[in-house]
């Protein structure tokens, strides 16, 4: 094999997981390119793979192994020289990892980014705040307001694999984004693991209402959109913001996991289903309008029949307008790992059936209302015949889409569309 000198070297990023994870490799890829690196996002001509995987659940885990099998066996076949692990599952799993597949090169934590730098002959430049090379298209970008989570839920690996909360100063978001503004970005979506804890550690106040006010004053930015919101504990003032700053979406992204009291308690989600559905109220009520997307479990140890019934009736006359649901994952070290996994996985799959079988319903409809109405659109693509955009009504990747059919529309801009039809999951629009 002939040896190659290091300035040839091409450092293809591999992301897999969340938008965490997404932030996080584009955080790598700002520093790796500031150290002169030739460095691409998932571009197959690399020759040294870092692959940033996720650990959060069964399904999520066995991806990011047979992704680092694959690229094992590329390098097996000297199609790649150098393979290295990071993210949630290498901090999760490292000295498995390493006993089972040990020709990866090296395996690195979630917050070890200065020894993965030096381990691809890159120094950790700390000046480069928010600095990063993005992997989304130039008009949206996802800001990561903090790391790690201080909440005890039952279920949940995540504070295992990203720590305890740290939140990023505001005047640091606020530089990331007047960066981010400059380079074409109109859409911010900021995440991270509990939105609402923000701030709690830096100035021992919940912070995310300052910060939003800090944030819709960076020019060029026209859209914010949050994700990740806590039902326990969460900062009403923040409702007052959306609605009174234009700049942010009437949206909403919080994950609500159940809503049967015993399973709440199980859970340690610090709530119950009388103070869940007074904020759900209480959001309606501030900002009339506003699009709430949730996340859901079925199949929690001891949930029983009783306990489903009650959320898909409440899932019924909820009317989310957006809604996931996931089954039940027996997780080693989390606190649910010690109850008995006692719902089979049949019944969980179609619990999880059932409730998205009620959501498509809803979805339906709601579209449907949407029928003969105006929205403002941000075009993200061309797909065959049609424009996709999406309105301030939905996060990219997740949610609804606009298609449009026109001859042309500039990806990165907004247009005003009024709806012609609808399906369950999409809406098709003319320009207006
Ligand atoms: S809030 Fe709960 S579910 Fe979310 S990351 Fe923290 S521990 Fe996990």
């Amino acid at each position: 094999m002939r040896t190659k000198s290091i300035k040839k070297n091409k450092i293809n990023i591999v992301t897999l997981g969340c938008s965490k994870n997404t932030y996080d490799s584009e955080i790598l890829m700002g520093q790796l390119a500031a150290n002169g690196k030739n460095v691409a996002h998932e571009e197959d001509d690399g020759n040294i793979v870092v692959i940033n995987t996720c650990g959060f659940i069964d399904n999520a885990k066995e991806e990011s192994i047979n992704t680092i099998l694959d690229f094992v066996d590329r390098k097996e076949r000297g199609e790649v020289d150098k393979v290295f692990v990071t993210g949630c599952l290498s901090e999760r799993y490292k000295p498995d990892l390493e006993k089972e597949i040990p020709d990866v090169d090296q395996y690195f934590g979630t917050r070890e980014l200065p020894k993965l730098l030096k381990a691809l002959r890159a120094d950790y430049k700390k000046e480069l705040v928010g600095e990063r090379l993005m992997t989304t298209p130039q008009h949206f970008a996802y800001l990561k307001i903090s790391e790690g989570c201080d909440r005890p839920c039952s279920f949940c690996a995540i504070p295992l694999m990203r720590g305890g909360h740290k939140s990023t100063p505001i005047e640091d978001l606020v530089t990331e984004s007047k960066k981010l503004a400059a380079k074409g970005v109109k859409e911010l979506i900021l995440i991270a693991q509990d939105l609402t804890y923000y701030g709690l550690d830096i100035y021992k106040k919940r912070a995310l209402a300052d910060l939003l006010k800090e944030l819709v004053k960076v020019e060029g930015i026209e859209w914010i959109r949050l994700h990740y919101l806590f039902p326990a504990g969460f900062p009403e003032d923040v409702l007052d913001v959306i609605r009174e700053e234009e700049k942010i979406c009437n949206y909403i992204d919080i994950p609500l996991q159940h809503i049967s009291d015993p399973v709440l308690k199980s859970m340690r989600r610090g709530t119950t289903m009388a103070k869940t559905n007074r904020i759900l109220n209480m959001m309606r009520e501030k900002v009339p309008g506003m699009a709430i997307r949730t996340t859901l479990i079925v199949g929690y140890p001891g949930e029983t029949e009783e306990d489903f019934e009650t959320l898909k009736q409440w899932v019924t006359d909820m009317r989310f307008d957006r809604l996931g649901c996931f089954t039940y994952s027996h997780e080693e070290n989390t606190h649910a790992f010690n109850l008995e996994d006692d719902v089979p996985e049949d019944v969980k799959l179609q619990r999880a059936a059932d409730i998205m079988e009620i959501q498509q319903r809803i979805s339906e409809e709601m579209n449907a209302e949407k029928v003969g109405k105006q929205f403002k659109v941000l075009i993200d693509r061309k797909e065959g015949q049609f424009f996709v955009g999406r309105t301030e009504f939905d996060s990219p990747d997740v949610d609804n889409e606009v298609l449009i059919d026109v001859d042309y529309l500039k990806a990165g801009d907004f247009y005003n569309v009024e709806v012609t039809s609808a399906t369950d999951y999409d809406l098709y629009a003319k320009l207006v």
